[in-house]
């Protein structure tokens, strides 16, 4: 049988948020009347698929969910923004991922993420998916599952020619220094390059200096995100760090946006293999840029109808 050949894969994490908005937040022992309730599609691996699949990339997540209503709900959601979802694993062992999200009217907030099936995804798993990967262009991990898992996944790609893109996310201190190595570009935030270089990152000039040091770990290339002032690129065979700007907007809900950013680049590097890397992150900043001007995460995310043909 010939594998069908993906533009993106994702190997990363699912998660429902489930949103509660109240006056305030709620002391321990204690129980208040909120005044809205919704649930929401999260996860950082998800959400950089669904944008990758929203610009036209062909694309396949590889993921754990429960056998429960959140994990059949993700999945159907998946099917909607065209994902391929023959690689969604589903276990009885844990439930599917889930962000309990308390707002106040403040808009600060109170969060448990439970990851519970996403860490469940394994070696096992992936090594039946090697056929697939093997033929994708573009692959893309996170830290929302198993380090491990990611790291394998990024190795399997590497191993097959297909070009990666690792988001350091959540970011850990003692990140395995493998995960450089096998990253043709590493993207990842600001606060994230501070945590891994242990450096200030505030302004451009820190960024390219956080950058320089990320690269010296040995990725092919480094985007550090910088909301607003859009992004640095950092490559190996250039010497000179560059500052990619974007027309800075006045941000309804910025959650999401770096997932928004890192979908578009997957798309993006699988389309236009060609395309200088600046290019990207300039159009990638524009996607990300649209995304913060609608609330929510998923929701906020454009399709390719909605953008500019210059994007495309
Ligand atoms: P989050 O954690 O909120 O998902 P992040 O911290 O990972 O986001 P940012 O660096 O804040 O990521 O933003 C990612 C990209 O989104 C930026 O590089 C930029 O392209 C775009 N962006 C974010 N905020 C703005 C803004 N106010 N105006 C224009 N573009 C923005």
């Amino acid at each position: 049988m010939t594998e069908e050949a993906f533009d993106v894969m994702v190997v990363g994490s699912c998660m429902t948020d489930l949103v509660s908005q109240a006056p305030r937040l709620p002391k321990a022992g204690e129980t208040i009347h909120g005044h809205k309730f919704f649930i929401g599609f999260g996860g950082k691996g998800a959400n950089q698929c669904i944008q990758a699949a929203r610009l036209g990339a062909k694309t396949a997540m590889v993921c754990k969910v429960g056998k429960d209503f959140f994990g059949d709900n993700y999945i159907q959601n998946f099917k909607d923004n065209g994902v391929h979802t023959g690689f969604v694993g589903q276990t009885f062992s844990s439930a599917t991922g889930a962000a309990s999200i308390i707002v106040n009217n403040a808009g600060e907030n109170a969060i448990v993420i439970v990851a519970g099936a996403n860490m469940l995804l394994d070696s096992e798993e992936l090594q039946k998916v090697l056929p697939a990967i093997s033929h994708t262009k573009v692959m893309v991990c996170q830290l929302e599952i198993s380090p491990q898992t990611s790291l394998q996944a990024l190795r399997m790609a590497q191993e097959n020619r297909v070009k990666t893109i690792f988001n350091p996310a959540p970011a850990i201190p003692d990140l395995d220094p493998d995960f450089y190595r096998v990253s043709d570009v590493f993207c990842c935030n600001e606060s994230e390059a501070e945590l891994l270089t242990g450096s200030s990152v505030a302004n451009v000039e820190e960024a390219h200096q956080a950058g320089q040091e990320l690269l010296k770990r040995g990725c092919g290339s480094v985007i550090i995100t910088l909301g607003p002032q859009g992004c640095v690129v950092l490559k190996a065979q250039e010497s000179t760090p560059r500052h990619v700007p974007t027309a800075a907007v006045t941000a309804v809900d910025t959650t999401g946006a770096g997932d928004s950013f890192i979908g578009a680049l997957a798309f993006y590097m699988a389309h236009y293999p060609t395309m200088p890397l600046e290019e990207m992150a300039r159009r990638s900043n524009q996607v990300a840029g649209i995304s913060v001007q609608a609330a929510g995460t998923q929701t906020s995310y454009p399709y390719k109808k909605d953008l500019p043909p210059e994007l495309f």
